[in-house]
């Protein structure tokens, strides 16, 4: 593991939990922003829906030994790494076993989220009733195509 504090690049961008026991830098472009309103991830997270920035996994350093708690799609059974501080409990990674080339980073653990620009929402269909269609975001009743 390379140092994760030394100076960031230009692009680089770093997060961490709550408490800093686990941390990360990655210094490409993220793939992807999309808004999740699916059930686990609002139970999870404690909030109507993450913001996950898909990252290329092997662009992604991790510093420190976050825990893992993994779910179970409800309707179709998509295995899900939910990654967490053991420490302080903030919800930081999630690794979807379909796309082991990827882990999501969530938006809220980022030192500096500016400049993100989600482009869809998945499980809208389970979106809290209050939250309005945007029509910048293309909206996909499961896990997008
Ligand atoms: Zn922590
Ligand atoms: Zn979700």
């Amino acid at each position: 593991m390379s140092n994760i504090d030394s100076v960031p690049g230009a692009g680089a961008r770093t997060g961490r939990c709550l408490c800093g026991a686990v941390s990360y830098r990655f210094d490409v472009e993220p793939e992807a922003i999309v808004l999740c309103h699916c059930g686990h991830c609002q139970r999870h997270s404690g909030a109507a829906f993450t913001v996950n920035v898909l990252v290329a996994r092997e662009a992604l350093e991790i510093k420190g030994a976050p825990r893992s708690h993994q779910t179970v799609g409800i309707e179709n059974g998509n295995l899900r790494d939910r990654l967490f501080c053991g420490e302080c409990g903030t919800p930081i990674l999630t690794v979807l076993h379909e796309r082991p080339d990827l882990m999501i980073v969530k938006a809220g653990t980022l030192d500096d989220p500016s400049g993100l620009k989600p482009s869809a929402e998945v499980w809208w269909r389970r979106a809290q009733d209050w939250i309005e269609p945007s029509p910048d975001r293309a909206r996909f009743d499961g896990d997008a195509p």
